[in-house]
């Protein structure tokens, strides 16, 4: 084990404080703001956050800011160790940087902001005109976009028909759309990461990956009978597998050979 690794796992460290500072203030305030406690809006300070330490009224900061910390330092010892290729680890450790951002905010908010696709956009396309050159990572990106837009129509045609057929038994429907716009622009911009035509592959696993989970939950409310018919209709988000996708994509060149024979 090398000495240099130091430099990774430090990163990582801080990666971890820029994911959890982003995720905590960029859903509430929409700008770069003092952090404040979600239960009791008191500020935090500098020290206490950086620290993770409870708010001055008492509430714990969760487990939440832990795992980022863990899996962004995961994430850029592995990238330091294996960078792709092309845009090296600089680049690389951007793209996980963005990427934990929107997961977590996703996760936690159901919510892909806008600031943060745009700064995300900008990356990937440094990335993926390094990666594939300009024509396949701008058609990567439309392609994405066209794919998302017609399941984005779909879902907004499905949850019409359900809210009629609910409306005839009498049960108000709640108006959350399957996909959001949010997940047209963020399939967008990872289209322009991996480009034509590994955004198919990218929808692709993201598909297989949010279906497999589903089967999963689905057992498992089963098991716990918690299942309700209502269960089916909850709001998935999908913004993590296409995440997900993309960096496995992005990362692991052999999980890409593994799909695209040549
Ligand atoms: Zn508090």
């Amino acid at each position: 084990m090398s000495i240099l690794l130091i430099v990774p796992i430090a990163l990582g460290w801080f990666a971890g404080w820029i994911v959890n500072y982003l995720s905590d203030v960029l859903p509430v305030t929409r700008r770069f703001s003092q952090p404040t406690c979600p239960h009791c809006q008191s500020p935090y300070s500098l020290k206490g956050y950086l620290l993770f330490q409870p708010c001055p009224n008492g509430h714990a900061r969760g487990i939440r800011p832990w795992i980022v910390q863990a899996a962004m330092i995961a994430a850029s010892l592995y990238a330091w160790i294996q960078p792709p290729s092309k845009p090296g680890f600089i680049l690389g450790f951007l793209l996980i940087v963005y990427f934990g951002v929107v997961v977590v905010i996703d996760l936690e908010h159901r919510l892909i902001l806008h600031p943060t696709s745009v700064a995300g956009a900008l990356l990937a396309l440094v990335v993926g005109v390094i990666s594939h050159g300009w024509l396949p990572s701008l058609q990567g990106g439309l392609a994405g976009f066209l794919i998302m837009f017609a399941f984005y129509l779909l879902g907004v045609w499905f949850t019409r028909v359900r809210a009629k057929r609910l409306a005839a038994r009498g049960i108000q429907a709640d108006d959350e759309e399957a996909l959001g716009a949010g997940d047209v622009i963020l399939v967008t911009v990872l289209g322009f990461l991996v480009g034509w035509p590994l955004v198919w592959l990218c929808i692709l696993i993201s598909i297989l990956l949010g279906g497999i989970v589903s089967l999963f939950t689905i057992i498992a409310l089963f098991i716990t009978r918690g299942y309700e018919k209502n269960a089916l209709m909850l709001f998935i988000p999908y913004g993590p597998y296409f995440i997900v996708s993309a960096y496995l994509i992005t990362f692991f060149p052999r999980f890409v050979a593994a799909f695209v024979p040549g």
